[in-house]
């Protein structure tokens, strides 16, 4: 814990915006909290230390960043915006953090490479709201975050946490479940946020667990994932019968799904990530 850490309060997170000249941008889902005491509560449920290494997308002002630097963490934040990104260190400096307690990567997160990660890292974030079904998936495919809390829009935060029969279950539910087990933490009052924003929110944590096979297995089982509820309402012989005539063209598709323990009148919704990394390793010939 570094005490002499102060948070951002809604005043100067005004002030900061107004000397940048920034009218917060709805196409990159900015909505900052101006209120300390959920900045606090996402780290408590991150369980955040002073040995951990933090990767923060989209730190904005940097209302969560201070927070995080408070509970002695590291924190590598990664902004887009280029005005948002360069006024950082100076505000976090003002507030009592010390230059080698973060590092501040001016890009878009989708561009972020697996080396700037730090092992072992967790992912704690407010995350814009247009990409943060991608965000989530491209920062989980490193493979080396071992937990994540993350506010997300609480539709969004349904279809992640969303089990198999559930009507939410869907293409971000399959393929999020191949890296962690996602779990919707609480909701959070749109009060918290400046501009306030039309949709409500949530905290959702994840917990990842070992990758379910290799990267190749992957590739291809989200392929079957994205085809399989692109037709959501038919059945799987149907949903999939090109995918699988492109891989097994002498097989027919019942033969395929029956091979992969899986029932051809199925439909995409009651399949779990175990059963669509079943059909990819057949269609792999395995
Ligand atoms: N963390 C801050 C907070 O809680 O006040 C800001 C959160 S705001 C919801 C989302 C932030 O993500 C904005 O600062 C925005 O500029 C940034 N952002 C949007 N798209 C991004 C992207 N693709 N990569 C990195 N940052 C992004």
């Amino acid at each position: 814990m570094r005490s002499n850490i102060s948070s951002l309060g809604a005043k100067e997170i005004r002030e900061i915006a107004l000397s940048l000249d920034l009218i917060p941008s709805k196409g990159l889902g900015q909505n900052f909290v101006h209120d300390a005491n959920t900045c606090e509560k996402i780290v408590r449920l991150a369980d955040v230390n002073d040995s951990d290494r933090i990767v923060e997308i989209g730190p904005g002002l940097g209302s969560l960043t201070l927070a995080l630097l408070r509970a002695g963490a590291r924190v590598t934040a990664v902004e887009i915006d280029k005005r948002l990104a360069s006024r950082l260190p100076e505000t976090l400096s003002d507030h009592g953090a010390t230059p080698e307690s973060f590092e501040v990567i001016a890009k878009d997160a989708m561009q972020l490479l697996n080396s700037e990660v730090p092992e072992g890292s967790l992912l704690v974030a407010n995350l814009p709201y247009n990409v943060s079904v991608p965000v989530i998936l491209h920062i989980l495919s490193m493979n080396k975050i071992s937990r994540a809390v993350v506010m997300v829009q609480s539709e969004v935060a349904t279809r992640l946490a969303a089990s198999p029969g559930s009507k939410d279950y869907g293409v971000p539910s399959a393929k999020v479940a191949w890296f962690a087990e996602a779990k919707i933490a609480d909701r959070v009052s749109a009060k918290v946020f400046w501009p306030i924003p039309r949709v409500d929110s949530s905290l959702l944590t994840l917990h990842a667990h070992q990758p379910l096979g290799t990267e190749t297995e992957r590739e291809l089982t989200f392929k079957v994932i994205d085809a399989s509820f692109n037709q959501r309402r038919k059945m799987l012989r149907s949903s999939l019968e090109s995918l699988i005539a492109e891989h097994l063209p002498n097989q027919s598709c019942a033969e395929v799904l029956e091979a992969s323990g899986i029932k051809p009148t199925e439909r995409a919704e009651s399949i779990d990530i175990e059963g669509f990394l079943a059909i990819a390793k057949t269609l792999q010939g395995r």
